[in-house]
């Protein structure tokens, strides 16, 4: 019994520091072995302890909900979408309050999930429960215990319910609908339907997560403010929301709040809002609730993102590989102000797991910086969608590979050349200003430009031949192939398009042999020894090199005079990378090592995002890491960092 309590307790501390702190301390080796000799422990004794990590997994379905009253009313919230009634709000605080009273109001984000309701006694969990109406809700323990980060056991004995919300994360929305024979249509259904599905094992498959914001009833205990209940809870090992900071000044809390918006999409879980809280407890209660509301938060919407509406048709793109991309045309609908007629399927397993049909009327989500995606489908439709036998630019045969086909006239399909150059001549590439794909297609069609080099050789007298091209925007073409002769090396790599290797590889390679000679020298197997080189990419950039075809145009576009540069020291171990700071420093304080970073030519990022190249993450580290290493982006530590940089202070 003493080994169980002691395998429970040891493997409860593993689960905080893996799922709360983002910090683990054992391998998941050591957490297995552990674990198993957990379960055969109880399965010899035949007991279970009641905070035991094994009644996380999923036990019994139930036959029903059983209703739970909460202690604490779990109140709604009032809600503004605008500056104005936002400011508005604030003044009816300050009228409220006494004369010059000192307001300060704490910002969350507003997630949209599952709001729950934990009840602990004598260190335990011992319910959890649905808001339901406010105030009676639905125990859902068995669903709840699956969330790992939810601590089973606690430090406070007394009787205590804490509020906060179920969500699932974007990452494992996308990973379950990878697998899953049903697809969910979007993270928040997938938390609700798994944490009010009566069978716990679905909703452990969900991986589902939490936050927890509020304690609604708490025995032989009181807070002063906020940030005193927070410090309450992490105590007690909840995972907490990220802090989006205290302000004094309602136009800076508007201000900030839209910033946040504008950012939700880096985020892994979804937000519809935020909410903004009076900090102090007094003031708190001096403003009092109405019937609905508390008076003293106050919701600030965002524009829905999601909407429903028919697929009318189907079209096809062949991208710069050959791949072949479904697009679907829908009826226009209103998603957040914009009209939305068009929206990715991905690729024909997509639509085949999805069951999108032509006439099929289905889930749109928009984000600020991608093309709409359809999530999936509210009903049937007609006419299944056919995957084209034939590319729809060359007629080429088609081939398929896995749920994706691809056009087979590598050579010369006109669309996948046309991506190529646009690929080649783009910022990310060797960024020849102002040659768009309209002039690409131009170029293709008048002058028969069909790889990189060609570019170089158009004369000025075949540019005023085409369309639309007078001096000055000839000119200006020629001015800009000149200027793009010696792009960064990293860029020119990545220019050239070769399979799997994306931006931040081809940076590394540069990074590491600093030509291209020495790069093109490379076997598979030096290449394999770079950090994040795997053997896909290694073969895909030793084949290349090794194609004639491609060497020879390769040389053909040195000919031209390209000449791409590597040098270190010149433009700064950093130069361009956009790096983010997260968790805490022991070396240097935030902005100080910021300063440092772009001292050394960095780019320095707030919130990590798909643009990021790299993560420098403190202690007690969080989301932030999380989404890095979901994005595959570079993690460092504190030292590691410093070290790279030639700092003194990390030896
Ligand atoms: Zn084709």
């Amino acid at each position: 019994m003493e080994r169980m309590q002691e395998l429970v307790d040891r493997l409860n501390r593993y689960a905080y520091q893996y799922y709360v702190l983002d910090d683990p301390s054992v391998t998941d080796g050591e957490y297995d072995a552990a674990f198993d000799e957990l379960i055969e422990l109880e399965r010899k004794t035949g007991t279970v302890l009641p905070n035991s990590p094994t009644t996380r997994v999923g036990g019994q379905p139930l036959a029903r909900f059983e209703p739970y009253p909460h202690r604490a009313r779990l109140w709604s919230l009032d809600k503004v979408k605008t500056q104005e009634d936002f400011l508005e709000w604030d003044a009816r605080i300050r009228r409220l309050l006494p004369d010059g009273a000192d307001v300060a109001y704490a910002l969350q984000h507003k997630f949209d999930g599952l709001t729950i309701n934990l009840t602990y006694e004598d260190g335990r969990l011992v319910q959890a429960a649905t808001r339901g109406n406010g105030l009676v809700g639905e125990g859902i323990l068995s669903q709840v215990r699956t969330i790992k980060s939810v601590p089973l056991s606690v430090e406070y004995k007394g009787i205590f319910e804490v509020q906060g919300e179920g969500f699932m994360p974007i990452s494992a929305f996308e990973r379950y609908n990878q697998e899953a024979q049903e697809p969910l249509k979007n993270p928040r259904n997938g938390a609700a339907g798994a944490l009010r599905n009566l069978d716990p094992k679905e909703t452990a498959r969900r991986n589902l997560d939490a936050f927890f914001y509020n304690v609604g009833y708490i025995e032989d205990k009181s807070f002063q403010s906020q940030e005193e209940m927070e410090a309450f809870l992490r105590e007690n090992h909840f995972k907490t929301p990220p802090d989006l900071g205290v302000y004094h000044d309602p136009k800076a809390l508007f201000q900030a709040a839209m910033e946040v918006g504008e950012r939700r999409h880096q985020l892994d879980f979804l937000i519809d809002g935020v909410v903004a809280k009076v900090v102090d407890y007094a003031q708190r209660e001096a403003l009092g609730h109405t019937d609905r509301f508390p008076r003293w938060a106050m919701a600030i919407k965002f524009e829905a993102e999601e909407a429903t509406t028919q697929v009318i048709g189907v079209s096809w793109d062949v991208g710069r590989t050959g791949k072949l991309t479904p697009l679907a045309h829908l009826t226009p609908v209103d998603i957040g102000g914009i009209t939305v007629s068009h929206a990715t399927l991905n690729n024909p397993g997509d639509i085949q797991r999805k069951g999108v049909k032509l006439g099929s009327t289905v889930w749109v989500r928009r984000s600020n910086d991608v093309i709409p995606e359809i999530m999936g489908t509210v009903d049937d439709g007609g006419e299944p969608i056919l995957t084209p036998e034939t590319c729809p630019f060359c007629g080429s045969p088609v081939e398929e590979r896995g749920a994706n086909v691809f056009c087979t006239n590598t050579d010369s399909c006109r669309q996948q050349k046309l991506y190529e150059l646009s690929h080649f001549a783009s910022k990310h590439g060797v960024d020849i200003e102002g040659l768009s794909e309209k002039t690409i297609a131009l170029l293709m069609d008048y002058l028969g430009v069909t790889a990189p080099y060609e570019l170089y050789r158009v004369t000025r007298e075949e540019l005023l031949g085409l369309p639309g091209f007078k001096d000055k925007k000839a000119d200006n073409l020629l001015a800009a192939l000149e200027a793009s002769k010696h792009p960064e090396l990293g860029a020119f790599l990545s220019a050239l398009g070769i399979p799997n290797v994306g931006r931040k590889t081809a940076r590394d390679l540069a990074d590491h042999y600093g030509s291209l000679t020495a790069l093109m020298a490379a076997s598979e197997e030096e290449l394999l020894a770079i950090r994040d080189v795997g053997e896909v990419v290694a073969r895909s950039i030793a084949g290349y090199f090794a194609d004639e075809g491609k060497r020879e145009n390769l040389q053909k576009l040195l000919d031209q005079g390209i000449a791409p540069v590597y040098d270190k020291k010149e433009t700064g171990l950093l130069s361009g990378r956009n790096v983010v700071f997260t968790g805490s420093l022991s070396r240097y304080t935030r902005s100080e090592i910021q300063a440092l970073a772009e001292g050394h030519g960095a780019n320095v990022q707030s919130t990590v995002g798909k643009g990021t190249d790299l993560l420098v993450a403190g202690e007690r580290a969080g989301s932030k890491l999380r989404k890095a290493q979901e994005l595959g982006i570079e993690v460092l530590t504190e030292d590691e960092f410093l070290s790279m940089l030639g700092d003194e202070t990390a030896l």
